[in-house]
Parts: C-alpha cells; structure tokens; sequence
C-alpha cells in the first residue's frame, strides 16, 4: 500500500514525523508538507507563483505552499505512483465543527478526496503534542480498521484525538460535526512604530455540542470520526429560492 502523508503545521511538526512513522508499518510512505506553518489556510491553492519541492534530511518533502498545494502536487505529478491512501496530521490542535472550514488540516485530506482518493485527518485536541504517543495509538487504529477492511465509496474522515491518558480514552465514536459560537472579535493593536494592527482573534467556544457531535464525544473522552463530504449546497433552502426566483 502506498500511502501519501501531509499537515498544515509543516513538515518538520512533531505530528507528521509520529503519522508517518506509524504509517510505515502499513505500506510505503511519501511525505509532502509544507515548509512552514500553514494552519488555517484552508483549501487554498498558490497560483500566483511557482512552486519548489526540496527535500529534507530525513527524506520529507517540503513545499513553499499550502497544506492544498501539497496534496494536489503529489498526486497529479509528483508521485510516480497514485497513492491508495492520503492522510493528513496530526494536527497541533483540534479541528471540530466549524474549525474544518479554515483546517489546513482537514484541507490536505479535502485535496486528496476531491481528487478521487480515500483520505483522513488526524488532529490531537490540545496544542503542545502533549499526549501524542495516544493519538498514534489511535491513528494505528483507524488505519489498521482501514487495511482490513477499506470502506465503500469515496471517503473522507476528520478523527480528533482527546487529550488525555490513553487508559482514559473511551473508544472510537461516529460523530456529526458540531457548531462553534461566532468568532470572537479582532484584537487591536500597535505595532513598535505605532500602526495600527490587528490580530485575528482565537476560535470561539462550542455552540452546538450535544450528543452526537465531535465536540461532546471528544469531551468525553472519545475519539471521534466525522465523515465528511464537499457538497455546500443547502438543499433545504432550494424550495425557498426557487419561490423567490419564481416571484413577480
Ligand atoms: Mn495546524
């Protein structure tokens, strides 16, 4: 099995360096990362430059783009061979509910599924790698599950980690995404030469987080696994549209 590993973090996170490892006792495996830290840079695509790829000591390659740019280079020309399997992780951090919108994260595992190929998205719930020898326990998991026995169709997974001991994790639950309250505001500041500048203020808390959700299981103490799928279309709105496009 041939398997294609990226992040947002960069290639040189403590997280991808444990992803790839595990994955090599499952297959082949090709790391292509970006060269610095690209969180929150969505499904974004560099098309205003070109791109370089280099390679690192250990062998990881390194790109001057984004989590997207990544994936999509590897895949359509970089690789000599299509991979069977795309992951993306283990993110600093967790990437529930709305967070999968700006996920670079979740992005790179986006770029892998859109371009036909099943995909994964690790995230481990605190920042700081603390607990990241459970999160590998559980990436072991969720691809070993995946070995055994692939699932049907194209197929995108988000699985975030909970940050504790791995005596108290609980297991693997399904989940829904769940909902975060509206961003919290900007921070305004000076720079040292008294411009002003602003800072994009840090994700606000959970909204919706019942049973069900991402949010609730990894509370909990669960690992959860959101299928995800690209389709933003809001179909409960198409009958109302469609009155107020019929309108005189
Ligand atoms: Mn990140």
């Amino acid at each position: 099995m041939r398997i294609l590993i990226s992040n947002d973090d960069g290639y040189f996170s403590p997280g991808i360096e444990a992803l790839a490892a595990v994955a090599r006792e499952f297959g082949e495996v090709t790391v292509v990362a970006p060269e610095r830290d690209r969180s929150g840079a969505s499904n974004s695509l560099t098309l205003d430059r070109p791109l370089s790829v280099r390679s690192a000591a250990n062998g990881f390659l390194y790109v001057n783009g984004t989590p997207t740019d990544c994936v999509h280079l590897a895949v359509t020309g970089l690789l000599e061979h299509r991979p069977d399997l795309v992951l993306s992780g283990i993110n600093d951090g967790a990437n529930m509910g709305d967070d999968t919108i700006y996920s670079g994260t979740v992005a790179a595992a986006t770029e892998g599924y859109l371009l036909g190929l099943p995909s994964i998205a690790f995230s481990l719930e605190r920042r700081g790698y603390k607990h990241l020898d459970v999160a590998v326990d559980f990436a072991r998991q969720v691809i070993e599950r995946w070995v055994r026995r692939p699932l049907e169709g194209p197929v995108l997974l988000n699985v975030n980690i909970p940050s504790r001991d791995a005596e108290t994790v609980r297991g693997l639950q399904v989940t829904r995404l769940g909902r975060r309250h509206h961003a919290e505001q900007v921070v305004r500041d000076r720079n040292p030469r008294g411009d002003v500048i602003w800072w994009i203020g840090p994700a606000a808390g959970a909204r919706e987080a019942g049973p069900g959700t991402d949010f609730h299981a990894v509370e909990q103490g669960w690992v959860s696994i959101t299928p995800l799928d690209i389709d933003l279309t809001c179909n409960r709105q198409i009958p109302n549209v469609e009155g107020w496009v019929a309108a005189k």
